[in-house]
């Protein structure tokens, strides 16, 4: 039987393989190149898993690349994620964090924890029809949809509320 541990590494590890492969397949269907960097540093915000700014993607791309890479390589690789919509930048923090569904059209909801900053994403169907009726209605075409949300983790509520 395996550890516990071992099991959850397991699992993450197949969840970024999964949204890796996802990312791959949209990039052969569009005809866009999916480079080893573009791969490393979507990768890298897959694992980590947050939202992340661009200079601390640059210093964990370079530990896991074990080479020095400079700023305009990274942004350019971001800029491409970000433009596939593979990875969405959450305004208020100027951070970015994968998308869980890379390979179709949706409005990323993300639910970000103040206290520890883990975030969740959820795709909404209903908040996307909402958002489609609205924009048809106004002749407003839609471009980038992310909507984020903060407050507090279950996880961290329950600390909280152990600590009191
Ligand atoms: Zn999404
Ligand atoms: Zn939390």
């Amino acid at each position: 039987m395996p550890h516990p541990a071992r099991r959850a590494r397991a699992r993450e590890r197949h969840r970024v393989i999964n949204a890796l492969c996802a990312a791959e397949r949209a990039c052969n269907t569009r005809g866009v190149q999916f480079t080893p960097i573009r791969r490393a540093a979507h990768e890298t915000l897959l694992e980590i898993d947050r939202p992340i700014g661009a200079y601390d993607l640059i210093r964990e791309l370079e530990t896991k690349l074990d080479r020095k890479l400079s700023a305009p390589t990274v942004y350019r690789a971001l800029d491409f994620l970000l433009e596939q919509k593979f990875v969405a930048r959450i305004e208020t923090k100027n951070a970015f964090i994968p998308c869980a569904h890379p390979d179709h059209e949706h409005t990323c909801v993300f639910f970000i924890c103040e206290s520890c900053g883990n975030s969740a994403e959820v795709e909404n169907e209903k908040v996307d029809a909402l958002f489609e009726q609205d924009a048809a209605a106004l002749g407003f075409r839609i471009g980038k949809r992310v909507i984020e949300m903060q407050g507090m983790c279950a996880t961290c509520q329950t600390a909280a509320g152990a600590a009191t």
